[in-house]
């Protein structure tokens, strides 16, 4: 009986700036590929440009992981500890003659490229140093500064099936020999995903296509290491309401921390994205088990996806409305917080999220409606002129001792006052209504009365109303 080779699939950013929208979407197809087959997912951190990697970008990395709860089972590995590894294997391929030192200059390099240039010709490297492969051609002199480069196939085709384009063909004649090595001993970007990819025992290599035309090199190096070539599955990008690659240009946000600072939720984002470049019909809300289980390369769609924030909104709406509310407690409490405000000052969480859940797009605009359950906020002046009238204040007057004396703090009895105050006085229910609400909440506007006097609680609210009676 033969097993079924186990599934590794890798998120491999490069910790240059904030973690993208898009590279999230990456993340989370790798993730759920690697749940849906019960394989492993690994993070691996891509810092080998020291110049633009920076330790906040790879906070931003894991942060972004672990707010998305795109939890990996490997890593985070960093490329930057592996460097010995690198060299090693770059050092075998040189022992095997799969690749070669070359000493070009970087005078010979220009020169050459600027004839190609001149020729019309594709600029790529002549490969004169192959000859110093040749124990009869006399290397340079030992200091001379070399780079490692691959011997690249000359002829024939690299072939291979991508999951989401299909069979995708590229001629060797037009691959370089590519520098795997560079001269200050530190190794580029191919070698190092290609080292990794192996010794990782990557099976699914998923991934933006903007790296597409890496594959065939990344195939070349991998058949020289004797490994098995991973499935590839390049994703199509995302593309903004201007119809270029989503950035930060076209008032879209791009950050996915900065999703968080907006108010959406993550499981939102995620269904938001998993729909973004791939189908299940016409399904539209998943829960994670759902995409989980659900989730298959066959139907990524070709062709580049058109953000669109309406219905991200749409779904956060949705899933605001629908998820339980102690789950949505965590995240919302975040906001509240970075509002400055101390939660155990308050009611419950859940309390507030179950009366004010039908009418925010967003978390932070929740929260922002919901400073009044923990803060007095008095009333702006031309509220109280035009809502806290004469007439009123007997009605409210009455609520006050009304409410005072009410044991059974819930909606019903709540509502039931309210009503028989209104018609003792010959209000109609809304025109007490709002003064109270100005009175509670310092605005105009906020859940159904009785729910928010109710959650308000007994003290806060008596305390509020007195100062008007
Ligand atoms: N580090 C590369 C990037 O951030 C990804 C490489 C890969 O997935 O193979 O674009």
């Amino acid at each position: 009986m033969t097993t079924a080779k186990e599934v590794r699939t890798r998120f491999a950013p490069s910790p240059t700036g904030y973690l993208h929208v898009g590279s999230a979407r990456t993340a989370l197809y790798s993730y759920l590929y690697a749940r849906k087959h019960k394989g492993i997912f690994i993070l691996r951190i891509e810092d080998t440009d020291l110049e633009r990697s920076t330790q906040e970008s790879v906070q931003a990395i894991l942060d972004g992981m672990e707010w998305l709860g795109l939890n990996y089972d490997e890593g985070p590995f960093y490329q930057t500890h592996r460097f010995d590894r690198y060299k090693a294997v770059a050092q075998e391929l040189l022992a095997q003659k799969k690749a070669y030192k070359c000493y070009c200059s970087k005078e010979r390099l220009e020169e050459l490229r600027n004839q190609q240039m001149a020729n019309k010709a594709k600029p790529r490297y002549d490969g004169l140093c192959r000859k110093f492969m040749n124990l009869s051609e006399k290397s340079p002199a030992e200091n001379t500064p070399f780079v490692i480069r691959f011997l690249n196939p000359d002829d024939g085709e690299v072939i291979f099936d991508d999951a989401v384009h299909g069979k995708t063909v590229f001629r060797n004649n037009e691959l370089d020999d590519l520098i795997i090595i560079r001269s200050d001993g530190s190794p580029t970007y191919n070698f190092t995903v290609v080292v990794d990819d192996w010794e990782m025992k990557i099976t699914h290599v998923i991934r933006g296509d903007d790296h597409l035309n890496n594959t065939p090199r990344q195939i070349n190096i991998l058949k020289a290491l004797g490994a098995d070539i991973p499935v590839y599955a390049h994703i199509p990008m995302i593309l903004g309401s201007d119809g270029k690659k989503l950035s930060k240009r076209d008032g879209t946000t791009v950050s996915v921390m900065q999703y968080k600072e907006e108010g959406y939720l993550p499981h939102a984002l995620l269904n938001y994205l998993v729909r973004l470049g791939w189908s299940h019909g016409d399904q539209e809300i998943f829960t994670l088990q759902e995409m989980e289980s659900l989730f298959n390369l066959d139907h990524i769609n070709k062709a580049a996806a058109s953000f669109n924030t309406s219905k991200l909104i749409w779904l956060n709406q949705h899933f605001i409305k629908t998820d339980a509310l102690s789950d949505t407690a965590r995240e919302f409490g975040w906001h509240l917080s970075k509002l400055g405000i101390d939660l155990s000052t308050g009611p419950l969480l859940t309390d507030i999220i179950d009366i004010q859940k039908e009418r925010a797009k967003t978390l932070k605009e929740m929260a922002e409606r919901s400073v009044f359950f923990y803060r007095d906020i008095q009333p702006p002046e031309a509220l109280i002129q035009k809502h806290i009238t004469e007439n009123i204040k007997p009605a409210i007057k009455d609520l006050h001792g009304e409410l005072e004396k009410l044991d059974d703090f819930s909606d019903e009895p709540i509502h039931a006052i309210l009503n028989s105050i209104a018609e003792k006085h010959g209000l109609k229910l809304g025109d007490l209504a709002q003064p109270v609400r100005v009175i509670l909440t310092g605005g105009t506007v906020s859940p159904p009365l009785q729910s928010t006097i109710r959650v308000l609680g007994k003290i806060p609210v008596i305390q509020k109303l007195s100062k008007f009676v």
